[in-house]
């Protein structure tokens, strides 16, 4: 015998559905999806909504020729309340800021277009947690992520983060206890660690977000650094490869190709063997198609509301001040890697900036885009000359790693 409510809920669901879709959907999905959250136990339909909003977002592509973003990255703000060493955020006098209203708005459009998950980025996002937890409040049907230094989670932001249900933090680490705390301030390490057991004490999910750099590499790519990822209760660890983004960037942290190659084979291994589910962003290209950037999985929009195509790429042509979310993923720097992309058929080449440098000046320089760097303007033409001779070196590597793991793909 069926399940009644199902049954109901799912003929409701199939009708409401088509009534949508006949009238405006960019006006009606948030209200459908309010139905769904509304009549449907937690976690039911799940895949349906998933493949829903897929659908929408497929459907707002292909009529406005353009991409639509799964997810959109935001700078809350530009403050942080720690001081590590080389970063700008340091130095930043000024604090630049989205308000409660620019947040709360990006979100009301993201809907719009199908996008239900918002990851905060910065500066630190927690200096603005007030704000951050109430935005949860607004939108009970997305999910939040910050990356975050872990050091404002408290009991009571613990506390706030059970009641709202939509909050998850992915916390910065950069290895063991010495190379953290020489850059990240003496005690930064144990203190991080307290939060963890916070969390995991309240069963809370939350992830890691590592930046591997050739300093780190080894430490980063252990099996001692991911069983000790497991053990203080992570659910994720997201893995980013340093980018020498700035004009005051050291170029001497971009991993060599063995380095890179090290960290390949470790995350590889280590997916299939460790209980943490792991990401490598530029090594993992083959599962997105390669660049997710310009809104083809994401944006990013800083805290002074530039819509940049991605959190490495700080050239933008609109402002969400004066810009819908729509009208930014149609503009000249987004719509040039919507033409783009993918930027090579070698899934471990995929970036427009680092390993394919000749396109992001001419994407720049092509569509009129300004740097939109908080603090020291950098050309990308200055940028790109950095990653040059990296490319150079990862060229050969990577095809030969890309043939041997896709025999009768192109590299
Ligand atoms: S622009 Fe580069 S760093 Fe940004 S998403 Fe694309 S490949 Fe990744």
């Amino acid at each position: 015998m069926g399940n009644p409510i199902k049954d109901t809920m799912q003929r409701f669901g199939i009708k409401q559905i088509l009534h949508y879709l006949e009238g405006n959907p960019e006006e009606n999905i948030p209200k459908l999806m309010d139905l769904f959250d509304k009549f449907t136990p937690a976690n039911w339909y799940r895949p349906q909504r998933e493949a829903f909003r897929r659908a929408i977002q497929e459907e707002i592509s292909q009529r406005e020729d353009c991409n639509v973003p799964w997810a959109i990255l935001l700078d809350p703000t530009s403050a942080c309340n720690m001081h590590c060493t080389g970063c700008w955020a340091a130095e930043y006098g000024r604090q630049l800021n989205l308000s409660l209203e620019d947040l709360d708005s990006i979100v009301i459009q993201g809907k719009k277009l199908g996008t239900y998950m918002y990851i905060y980025t910065g500066g630190e996002p927690l200096v603005r947690k007030e704000d951050v937890l109430r935005i949860c409040e607004m939108h009970p049907d997305c999910m939040f992520l910050a990356f975050t230094n872990g050091t404002l989670i408290d009991e009571a932001f613990c506390q706030n983060m059970l009641r709202v249900k939509n909050f998850v933090p992915a916390i910065s680490l950069e290895g063991f206890e010495a190379a953290n705390d020489s850059r990240r301030g003496a005690g930064v390490y144990q203190k991080v660690h307290q939060v963890m057991a916070l969390l995991k004490s309240h069963n809370l999910p939350f992830g890691i977000s590592t930046c591997y750099t050739s300093h780190n590499v080894d430490d980063v790519s252990s099996e001692k650094y991911f069983d000790q990822l497991i053990d203080c209760g992570a659910l994720f660890a997201w893995f980013f490869h340093y980018m020498p983004v700035g004009n005051d960037a050291a170029v001497d942290l971009l991993p060599t190709p063995e380095q890179r190659v090290k960290m390949y084979n470790a995350i590889r291994t280590y997916r299939t063997t460790k209980a943490i589910f792991t990401l490598d962003f530029q090594n993992d290209g083959e599962y997105v198609g390669g660049c997710i950037a310009g809104g083809r999985r994401y944006l990013h929009i800083n805290a002074k509301g530039d819509v940049e195509p991605c959190v490495f790429i700080h050239y933008s042509n609109v402002n969400i001040h004066n810009t819908s979310l729509l009208d930014a993923l149609k503009s000249p720097l987004f719509m040039a890697y919507h033409h783009s992309q993918p930027f090579n058929e070698n899934m471990l080449r995929p970036c427009p900036m680092l390993e394919n440098p000749e396109f992001l000046p001419k994407m720049v320089e092509d569509t009129g885009a300004v740097n939109t760097d908080y603090q020291s303007p950098e050309s990308a033409r200055h940028l790109c000359e950095k990653t040059a001779p990296y490319a150079e070196r990862w060229k050969p590597v990577a095809d030969a790693l890309w043939q041997q793991s896709h025999p009768g793909k192109n590299a």
